[in-house]
């Protein structure tokens, strides 16, 4: 575990001083969806400090069980709005916020706990009708009606392009990301804050870093295929 981790993190560093970019402006989100506990537990001993969760249920077993632990969660699954509840109270960062309906339910489960909930907001860049995510066309209106929810801190954007096998062909999605987060700075809505990208998975997160990623979400790479 160890081994493959210090192999991640020696790739991010190299991709971001490829492309002249601080190696401290990425951070690995450890994907550990269907993956046992005794394995993460392994994976936060070797230096994983974020662990992204895809499914609430399963989530709140292994915060639960794991709690000791001084790491950060991350929410990247698709969120129902009636599971926003439990996804406040367990995740520093939800990824994956892409309708007002879903805002509006995480802000006022925020607001009953006294949080400030960070969320990322997921584009469907590549226009897939069967993807999650907000369409590009659509995102100024819906920040602007997130700028105006007070528990609610917009700190970025997600995307998953379609899968390739071949990395250099998500490319330019990346670098679709990276243009909408420029274009969206430019508006200066207030409240809302754009220094976050999170792309990029185990087949791509090298390209994903040399557009721009901060956040990149690695699970098959550290903990091996999900059964
Ligand atoms: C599972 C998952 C990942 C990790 O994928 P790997 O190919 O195993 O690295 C990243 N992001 C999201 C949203 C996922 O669901």
């Amino acid at each position: 575990m160890k081994t493959r981790l210090n192999s991640i993190k020696k790739k991010i560093t190299d991709a971001a001083v490829s492309c002249g970019r601080d190696p401290a402006d990425i951070r690995l989100v450890a994907v550990s969806k269907r993956i046992p506990e005794n394995k993460i537990r392994e994976a936060i001993e070797a230096g994983a400090d974020i662990l992204g969760e895809n499914f609430i249920q399963e989530a709140r077993e292994k915060t639960d069980h794991l709690s000791s632990c001084n790491v950060s969660w991350h929410f990247i699954g698709h969120l129902q709005s009636n599971k926003s509840k439990y996804a406040v109270r367990m995740f520093d960062f939800i990824h994956t916020v892409d309708s007002i309906k879903l805002a509006l339910e995480i802000n006022k489960r925020a607001e009953k706990i006294n949080k400030i909930q960070n969320i990322l907001i997921q584009v469907n860049i590549s226009g897939e009708l069967s993807k999650s995510g907000v369409e590009p066309e659509k995102i100024m209106d819906l920040l602007k009606e997130i700028s105006r929810l007070k528990n609610i801190s917009v700190k970025g954007l997600m995307t998953m392009p379609p899968y390739f096998s071949n990395p250099e062909k998500a490319r330019p999605f990346f670098a679709s990301l990276r243009k909408l987060r420029e274009a969206i700075k430019k508006e200066d809505i207030p409240g809302i804050f754009m220094e976050e990208l999170s792309m990029g998975m185990t087949g791509d997160f090298e390209a994903a870093i040399e557009e721009g990623a901060t956040l990149v979400r690695i699970g098959t790479a550290i903990f091996g295929k999900r059964v």
